[in-house]
């Protein structure tokens, strides 16, 4: 990532054309990122232009206007990730940096003219579930706000995780977790350590190390790495794909169907994902000489237990003079010396968490409480599930966008996102054509759909591959990760069946007004 992403610049559009937060709405989406934006406009080409997008951050964006920290780059093409009903010909890389990404997000408010009903700085604190009125109350740090139908998008990996080490809030020099880099940050000539080495660290540690004075990167666990086969995109080729959208169409296609075979290794037939494993280990023997050094970075777990990293920059970055990797854990931290779990100790200015996130305990559903007055988190207690990941029986008129079990290890979660607003968009016009005011996914439909989710899950890399991720929840269940290929998520998403939902038809709203949705 260039300076450009710094969270200055990212702020330059901020409130901008800031409207009072409405009292009554048919539809509040909670989050801008993706998911939220891609409701967001999915409704409004279908006619329905009564919503609200609440964004707790200055900025739309969701995790790409979060995650600035230097080298943040998309691991998934740009030509598929991206909306289909929003091309863009003209992305610079394959693989499009993060404020290229924020850029397009922006854009797509503007292309589609929604930027008016997006609340920034607005933070859904809480929602319930008002059943006489068929609505949800939504509190905010703005608000109140009613709404029949609540579509909630906060990301799975958007509550930063930091690991609660022992003297850290003693600590004499600066902090920052990776997903709150914010702005002006510099690490210029300092001793700085790095604590983890997945998808974020791989990106940072490249793009710090030529900055730095002395750079620990802690690694408990090694990642299996792949070549990462990025290019800058030519002139000629943008221009074909302005004068000729079916051109990038095709493109678009061809990556899909070249990643979607990946899931067979994934979660189909892992035996086979033997073969991605020596494509690894290639990289790795081409790029780090010492033998030493390549058996500390080789992984003992099957390849894609652990979501697989593209770079060609971590391992050069890792042999680089002024780096030290310490296998080792952060156990300890007093003043300002980090100590390892083998008790390796060094010293330094700073560190920076690339420790992850939070998504099998995500903080929404603490704030949710359906029908039974019970929030989320304690219907779930401990492990989310969801039908097709975005539909929860107890909770009416819900739905989750990247909700649980619709993550992938092989193609683009905007597929999943896309299924899930055509699964939103049936919804919505059931309820508008047959004059629904409530609508509940049956819980004898929902648990059918897990227990055929979880069965297939079992033998997949990521629930058999010997490894901890964060796939897994604390009693080894999968919420997490979708277990089959994405277009058969999309069939079941078009597939959608009223009969397989508790209806009710519809009461006047707290207003005593009829919803507005056309269309
Ligand atoms: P992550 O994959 O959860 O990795 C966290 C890292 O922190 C792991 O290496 C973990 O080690 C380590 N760790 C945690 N506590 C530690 C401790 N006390 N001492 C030492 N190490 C510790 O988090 P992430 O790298 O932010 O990535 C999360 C996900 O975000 C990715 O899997 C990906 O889906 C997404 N992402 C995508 C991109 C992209 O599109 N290119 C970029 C960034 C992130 P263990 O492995 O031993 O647990």
């Amino acid at each position: 990532m260039s300076a450009a992403a710094t969270g200055a610049e990212q702020a330059e559009t901020v409130t901008e054309d800031q409207q009072p937060l409405p009292r009554h709405v048919e539809v509040a989406i909670v989050g801008a990122g993706f998911g939220g934006l891609g409701a967001a406009i999915s409704l409004e080409r279908a006619g329905f232009r009564d919503f609200a997008v609440l964004e707790r951050g200055s900025e739309v964006g969701g995790t790409w206007w979060f995650n600035s920290y230097p080298g943040c780059q998309c691991d998934v093409p740009s030509n598929l990730y991206s909306f289909s009903f929003a091309r863009k010909p003209d992305w610079s890389r394959s693989y499009p940096e993060q404020p290229e990404v924020l850029d397009y997000l922006r854009e797509c408010t503007r292309r589609f003219g929604i930027r008016d009903r997006i609340h920034l700085d607005c933070e859904m604190r809480e929602a319930t579930w008002e059943e006489a009125e068929q609505r949800w109350r939504i509190d905010t740090s703005r608000g109140e706000v009613f709404a029949r139908v609540l579509v909630v998008a906060p990301g799975l990996l958007s509550e930063p995780k930091t690991p609660d080490i022992p003297g850290l809030d003693t600590f004499e020099g600066e902090t920052v977790h990776t997903a709150r880099w914010g702005e002006g940050r510099d690490f210029a000539g300092e001793r700085v350590a790095v604590v983890g080495t997945g998808a974020t660290a791989v990106q940072l540690v490249p793009r710090l190390q030529p900055e730095v004075e002395r750079l620990y990167v802690l690694q408990r666990t090694p990642p299996w790495v792949l070549p990462l086969l990025d290019r800058a995109v030519g002139d000629r080729l943008k221009r074909l794909y302005r004068a000729v959208p079916a051109a990038q169409d095709v493109a678009r296609g061809f990556v899909y169907s070249l990643r979607e075979p990946l899931a067979v290794p994934m979660a189909i037939a892992p035996k086979l994902a033997k073969l991605l494993e020596a494509v690894s280990r290639a990289h790795l023997r081409r790029q780090v000489r010492d033998r030493e050094l390549r058996r500390t970075l080789t992984p003992d777990y099957v390849v894609g237990c652990k979501r697989m990293l593209l770079t060609n920059a971590w391992y050069p970055a890792l042999t680089s003079a002024n780096v030290e990797l310490i296998t080792e854990g952060l156990e300890e931290i007093r003043g300002r010396i980090l100590v390892g779990s083998h008790g390796t100790e060094r010293e330094v200015d700073a560190i920076i968490f690339a420790t992850g996130f939070t998504p099998t305990d995500p903080p929404i559903a603490h704030a949710l409480r359906g029908t039974d007055g019970r929030t989320l988190a304690e219907a779930w207690d401990g492990s989310p599930q969801a039908y097709l990941g975005t539909t929860v029986a107890g909770f009416p008129n819900l739905f989750f966008m990247y909700g649980p079990n619709t993550n992938l290890g092989h193609n683009s979660i905007i597929y999943m996102l896309e299924s899930q607003y055509e699964y939103l968009m049936r919804a919505m016009r059931a309820m508008r054509d047959r004059g629904l005011g409530r609508i509940e996914v049956r819980e004898d439909v929902q648990r059918a759909f897990n227990e055929g989710v979880q069965r297939r899950l079992k033998s997949t890399v990521w629930n058999s591959g010997r490894c901890a991720s964060w796939y897994l929840d604390a009693d080894g269940e999968n919420p997490v990760m979708w277990s089959d290929f994405t277009f058969r998520f999309r069939r079941l998403a078009k597939g959608f069946d009223l009969d397989e939902h508790h209806v009710a038809a519809r009461a006047r709203d707290g207003a005593g007004r009829e919803p507005t949705a056309v269309g």
